[in-house]
Order: structure tokens, then sequence, then C-alpha cells
């Protein structure tokens, strides 16, 4: 079965207002912990996920490994809706 990720908390925890750029770190129902890169359109303002790294809190669930691998990049569009829903954006 496919991996779902599912987003059970979201914390916005740096915001830069000169470019736009900002960074929520969320935990998945697996336990894994991320930080999500965000920035926004230069027009719209619309955020938009750029980036994600697992924190290595937890071996990945996807692969196991307890560093680094890049499963989670496949996710970023996925987690990055659910964080800045969670964190009211
Ligand atoms: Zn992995």
């Amino acid at each position: 079965m496919a991996y779902q990720p599912i987003v059970v908390e979201a914390t916005k925890v740096s915001d830069n207002p000169k470019n736009g750029l900002f960074e929520i770190t969320v935990v998945l129902k697996d336990r894994n912990h991320c930080r999500v890169f965000f920035e926004r359109d230069a027009v719209t303002g619309a955020p938009r996920p750029t980036d994600i790294n697992r924190l290595y809190k937890e071996p990945c669930y996807v692969c196991k490994k307890d560093f680094q691998c890049d499963c989670m990049d496949s996710f970023l569009q996925t987690i990055g809706a659910q964080a800045l829903t969670m964190v009211g954006m």
C-alpha cells in the first residue's frame, strides 16, 4: 500500500517578510518529524512548498533508514498542503 503521510502537528518556526520564505516543522502520524520550506509567489503571495528535510528523530517510515534519505521528497506537495492548512495559511 502506498505511503500516505498524515500531518498531526504543524508549527511555523520562521517567517522572513523580506523575501517571503518561511518554514514549518511537522509531526507525521508515523512519528516522523520534518521541516518544510516554503516560498511565496511574488505576484499572488500564494505559499508554495519548495523543499523538505526529515529530522532524524525516528527511522524513515518508508525505507526504515535512520539517516538521510530522500523518501519524503515525493510527498513534498502533500505534506506541504497539510502543513499550510494546519497553521491556518
Ligand atoms: Zn526513507
